[in-house]
């Protein structure tokens, strides 16, 4: 079936650009097949999909001319493959990414492993009806997938988190990152226990940069960067996290790792309520992180990216002693690198102190970006020195 779009989006995509949005469509949205998108002289333009989720309404996947059937998906799986070889040959890992959406010229859905497992995450409903043909072109790309499981990241009546195909990994499933262990659940829920895009910026606490430092980590999850911190001689580590879930799972990652629990401090705690508390209590740091969802609504208020990473910076140097480090980190893709930054430092402005940005980390690699779709390069973390006069 073919679809007209406006001469400005042809010109954009086949230029490479993957993502479409409303106005680009000129016929009415038909969502649950596959499409011909067509420019005004009905000359094909890309192959792809419409399907609505929340950054746009369909996806290109070729510019040529060629049907989108099983051997279309096998060679964009091997290729995907290929990419991650060096993934493949480091034995101190185990979990990575091995197809990020658009970045492997498949908007609409990933794949992580996890071990002998592997998570599909689909984006959309459209894509997400061709699950059949897509995971018989995986199965037949990745045969040593003992177990896949799948979560549904678009509004469903269907179970959100589910076994797809082969066999269940056990509970907790025990992943290696850099010769450090983490405890993972594939089938709670969307997540599962580690976010995989933070690798590179675990690495660098578990080769000691926060060595002897007294490390606050705040919005902990699962403990993931103090497990990393700790592991790389931090003197103690205090993981702050709202969600009561937090604290179990946080000393099952220290206990995956064989790290002593008296230096290590969990509160189940509202990050903001936490500040105040150490400065009443006259708590400082060495080094904090600070890695906030995008949005997060909690009985006493609604924290925002875009709008409030300001105050938690404020607060941060506040309580953080001279020469200390803020990490700075978030995966709000509405928020370009240039207006965090700019979020960051009016910030440590207005608290009088002076800063250098002394690190930088966004994807790592097995996170591919499409060149020509930049803001799928969401990550953003950017370490700052702090100096107190
Ligand atoms: N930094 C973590 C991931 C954070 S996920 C890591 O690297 O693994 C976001 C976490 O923020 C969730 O665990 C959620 O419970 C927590 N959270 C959300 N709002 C919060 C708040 N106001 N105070 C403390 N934690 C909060």
């Amino acid at each position: 079936m073919e679809i007209k779009i406006t001469q400005q989006a042809a010109k954009h995509i086949r230029h490479g650009y993957p993502l479409l949005q409303k106005r680009d469509v000129l016929d009415s949205i038909q969502e649950n097949q596959w499409l011909d998108f067509v420019d005004k002289q009905e000359k094909l333009v890309a192959k792809g999909y419409l399907g609505v989720q929340n950054n746009g309404v369909g996806w290109c996947l070729t510019t040529e001319n060629r049907p989108l059937d099983h051997a279309f998906f096998v060679e964009l799986f091997f290729q995907a493959k290929e990419k991650r070889y060096n993934y493949y040959q480091d034995e101190r890992t185990d979990a990575f990414r091995l197809i990020n959406g658009a970045g492997d010229h498949l908007g609409g859905m990933t794949i992580d492993k996890y071990g002998d497992f592997a998570v599909v995450s689909w984006y959309n409903q459209t894509l997400y009806n061709k699950q059949e043909e897509i995971i018989a072109a995986f199965t037949e790309v990745f045969p040593e997938i003992k177990g896949l499981y799948e979560k549904l990241r678009f509004p469903t009546e269907a179970a959100q988190s589910r076994l797809l195909r082969g066999v269940s990994a056990p509970e907790p499933l025990y992943i290696k990152e850099n010769n450090l262990f983490y405890a993972i659940y594939l089938n709670e829920g969307l997540m599962t226990g580690i976010f995989l895009d933070q690798r590179e910026v675990r690495d660098l606490f578990a080769a000691g940069f926060a060595k002897d430092q007294d490390v606050l980590n705040m919005f902990s999850y699962t403990g993931a960067f103090s497990v990393a911190a700790a592991a790389g001689g931090a003197k103690s580590t205090t993981s702050v996290d709202l969600a009561k879930r937090s604290r179990k799972k946080t000393k099952e990652q220290f206990a995956a790792n064989r790290i002593d629990l008296s230096s290590q401090t969990i509160h189940v705690m509202d990050t903001f309520d936490y500040f105040k508390y150490a400065r009443k209590k006259g708590l400082t740091f060495d080094c904090i992180i600070l890695d906030p969802p995008s949005f997060a609504r909690n009985k006493k208020r609604v924290f925002r990216v875009a709008k409030d990473y300001g105050e938690l910076i404020e607060d941060s140097a506040a309580i953080l002693n001279n020469q200390g480090i803020i990490m700075a980190s978030s995966n709000a893709a509405n928020v370009s690198s240039k207006k965090f930054q700019a979020m960051i430092e009016t910030a440590l402005q207005n608290q009088k102190v002076d800063y250098k940005l002394i690190k930088k980390f966004h994807l790592p690699r097995d996170f591919a970006v499409d060149p020509d779709y930049p803001t799928g390069n969401y990550l953003k973390v950017y370490f700052y020195r702090i100096e107190k006069s």
